[in-house]
């Protein structure tokens, strides 16, 4: 990602306290040896990567122990099923309703120890009383929205990590859709869960923020490593594929996911996970500074980023 114009000094300066977190993070639990640690998932991440990522509803995802297993809900919502096999934890990332959560718990024969909300909308929150209920699941979300949760035990904050039975979990506060939208980042599996706040091809509308905490949050996020797998809200892909070619008809993985979006569409399949390398080649919300996407959206060359992703969400707005 690059960040240019006056606007981009703020996104540096909000980033660069959160990539020295992260650096220390990975020295005080991997002292020795850290690095080949990650690079190790790295390298399994492109195994599963060239194998099984597209089967994605026949097939449970592994990732350094951390299941993750998609639960369609409602019409185009997606909730993620998580496992920690070492400790037997499980949890239920944006339940929006209870049914088809318990379902997928019944035929794994597992229990629900948490569940994580992203934000405070009702498809994202709908199933929390009943899960908690039934379950005796703890809640964990935003600190800075914690009033708007329902059931919330947990509050975390921007930074702060919390372990699910043994994966370290990241909280980012990544504000825009709503004021207190946070992503949840599985370091070990490099797994981002990013409610609406990223979608593969789009992001999510602004309801509750501007145009700049939006395009920071984003950020945030692409500065995470590349082969970060991106678990998102909502199926939203084909309409997002759709509007990101009318901006920049010509560029070529642009096209290609489209068509693969469409193939996997047409076969009812998932289009997630997707990677953050992948988003930063065709989604245009990550691309403000494509002097095609400038041209057809009338954005001057010398006009700042910020400016330039607020054009694309206002067309998206408008499409
Ligand atoms: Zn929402």
């Amino acid at each position: 990602m690059r960040f240019r114009a006056a606007g981009g000094l703020k996104v540096w300066v909000m980033l660069t306290p959160f990539t020295e977190l992260r650096t220390a993070w990975e020295s005080s639990v991997w002292p020795r040896g850290g690095t080949s640690r990650v690079l190790l998932g790295a390298r399994t991440n492109s195994q599963f990567w060239g194998g099984i990522k597209r089967q994605f509803n026949s097939a449970t995802i592994t990732q350094a122990a951390l299941q993750i297993d998609l639960v369609k809900c409602l019409v185009d919502n997606y909730a993620y099923l998580l496992h920690d096999t070492a400790s037997g934890t499980t949890g239920i990332v944006d339940p929006s309703a209870a049914g088809p959560v318990v379902k997928a718990l019944k035929e794994k024969g597992l229990s629900l120890d948490y569940i994580l909300n992203t934000h405070h909308h009702w498809d994202h929150t709908g199933g929390n009383a009943d899960l908690k209920k039934q379950y005796n699941a703890k809640v964990v979300g935003p600190r800075a929205d914690q009033e708007r949760i329902p059931g919330i035990d947990i509050a975390l904050r921007d930074g702060e990590t919390w372990m699910f039975g043994e994966q370290l979990m990241r909280v980012l506060d990544t504000p825009g859709h709503t004021r207190g939208h946070v992503s949840f980042y599985f370091e070990r599996s490099k797994s981002l869960f990013t409610g609406d706040t990223l979608f593969s091809i789009g992001c999510g509308r602004l309801f509750e923020g501007s145009p700049e905490q939006m395009w920071i949050s984003l950020s945030k996020l692409t500065a995470l490593p590349d082969d970060t797998l991106v678990y998102c809200g909502h199926e939203y892909t084909m309409s997002n594929a759709k509007f990101a070619l009318t901006v920049e008809p010509q560029n070529i993985a642009l096209q290609s996911r489209a068509q693969q979006v469409k193939e996997l569409r047409d076969k009812d399949q998932p289009t997630i996970p997707t990677t953050l390398r992948e988003e930063k080649e065709f989604n245009p919300f990550l691309r403000p500074f494509s002097a095609e996407l400038r041209k057809s959206l009338n954005v001057a060359a010398a006009a700042s980023d910020i400016d330039a992703f607020a054009a694309v969400r206002a067309a998206k707005d408008r499409a």
